[in-house]
């Protein structure tokens, strides 16, 4: 078996692995990214393009969003590649009393977080967004929110760490982990071994496998999400386009059951957005599955009876396809990253779940930050996974 060395192993070629690679390059260290299938073949090559911050919990959650919002606005000129990013501004849909309620209350405490949000009057969202229903009540709305190709942003991340060094490949699945005396000593994968004192856990939803091959439990869940792709039309969403329901399965899907007890089994919530052929994403669920990518005829039909009550128009356009992807969901919804107690060389940096488009850079720069510097941040500090070392699943 072949055996060669290196500096860094990160495991998993979607965002977060690829950041990570990319910071770690631009501060001189040339990691070894390893992928058992190809660059963005995983969630990050099934998911949606919001950088959201309407969408964050005040608190740690936002902060981090801002601070990585704010890298992706030059984020293509210093990665030579056109991302199709945009700060398209975002809103959110608000259909009951019950909803205002909560949404009132999350505007409330993100304004007083510093972000730029607004409570709007219907009449004032259907200027901005003419698709939306005369019905609803009123809806939020934030000029922050931004856009990214998640693709794009993936394989220029992973060019742009390739450019000053990194070695990247595909087709190499990490097996298991050499660990001596609580010490990382390196990797053995289908393609050789890999010696090294330090690996990077970036699996998404995979992490609790690699952690299984250094006997850590790790609490991350695969959540499903089903999207669906209409045919290109002329612009028809303006930015992204959320329903308060959305928000309200993010953070507690139980609150939905008063509503449409079927949407709140599959986690229904409308993400709607226009990618610059013109085609419309719109979606979700949240599931929970395992580990099954399969599309379902009930999901797309509680999609759509959701979401024509917010866009009535979507009932006249023509769906031509649907994908169904992944989020590495955490209990408290906030990723797993840095040091692990008892194991040295061992680092975090999964369980991202609806956000790891929107916090791959900032994930990417506090982790390259804390190899380089070994100085362990607060952010760091407050998502290690003894966080989590009660959760069970
Ligand atoms: C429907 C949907 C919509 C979403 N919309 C948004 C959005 O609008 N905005 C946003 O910010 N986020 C969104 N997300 C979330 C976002 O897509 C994820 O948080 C992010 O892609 C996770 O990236 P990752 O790099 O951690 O995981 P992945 O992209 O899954 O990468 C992990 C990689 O590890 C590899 N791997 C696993 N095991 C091994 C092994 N043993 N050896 C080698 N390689 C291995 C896998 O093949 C995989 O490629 C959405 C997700 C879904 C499912």
């Amino acid at each position: 078996m072949v055996t060669k060395s290196a500096d860094v192993i990160i495991i998993g070629g979607g965002v977060i692995g690829t950041s990570i690679a990319y910071y770690l390059a631009k501060q001189g260290i040339k990691a070894t990214l390893l992928e058992s299938k190809d660059i963005c073949s995983g969630t990050s090559g099934a998911c949606d393009k919001a950088i959201s911050l309407q969408s964050k919990n005040p608190g740690l959650h936002l902060e981090l969003a801002l601070q990585s919002a704010a890298i992706y606005h030059t984020l293509g000129e210093e990665l030579s590649c056109e991302l199709e990013y945009k700060q398209c501004g975002g809103m959110i849909a608000i259909e009951n009393e019950s909803q205002l309620t909560i949404m009132e209350d999350f505007v409330r405490r993100q304004k007083k977080f510093g972000l730029t949000v607004d409570l709007v009057s219907i009449e004032e969202a259907r200027k901005r967004q003419p698709a939306l229903s005369p019905n609803l009540i009123a809806a939020t709305y934030s000029s922050v929110d931004a856009e990214v190709s998640p693709l794009k942003a993936t394989f220029a991340f992973a060019r742009a760490a390739q450019r000053q060094g990194a070695c990247l490949h595909s087709g190499v699945e990490v097996r298991s982990i050499m660990v001596k005396d609580g010490k990382v000593e390196g990797v053995i994968t289908n393609k050789g071994v890999y010696k090294t004192n330090l690996v990077i856990n970036a699996a998404g939803v995979y992490a609790p496998f690699i952690g299984q091959m250094v006997g850590i439990h790790i609490p991350i869940k695969p959540r499903r999400g089903q999207i669906i792709i209409t045919e290109p039309m002329p612009p028809f969403i303006q930015g992204h386009l959320w329903s308060a329901r959305y928000i309200v399965a993010k953070y507690n899907p139980e609150l939905i059951r008063q509503e449409d007890s079927e949407a709140a089994d599959l986690g229904v919530g409308l993400a709607a957005g226009q990618t610059h052929d013109g085609t419309l994403l719109f979606g979700g669920t949240r599931e929970f599955v395992g580990y099954d990518v399969k599309t379902t005829p009930e999901a797309f039909a509680a999609i759509l009876r959701h979401a024509v009550n917010i866009v009535p128009a979507l009932r006249q356009v023509h769906v031509i396809r649907t994908f169904a992807g992944l989020r590495p969901y955490t209990v408290d919804g906030m990723p797993i990253l840095g040091p692990v107690d008892g194991l040295e060389g061992f680092l975090m940096a999964a369980g991202h779940e609806g956000d790891g488009i929107a916090l791959a850079p900032i994930t990417g720069q506090m982790i390259a930050g804390y190899i380089v510097s070994g100085i362990e941040t607060k952010e760091i500090q407050a998502l290690r996974l003894s966080r989590l070392t009660s959760v069970n699943c």
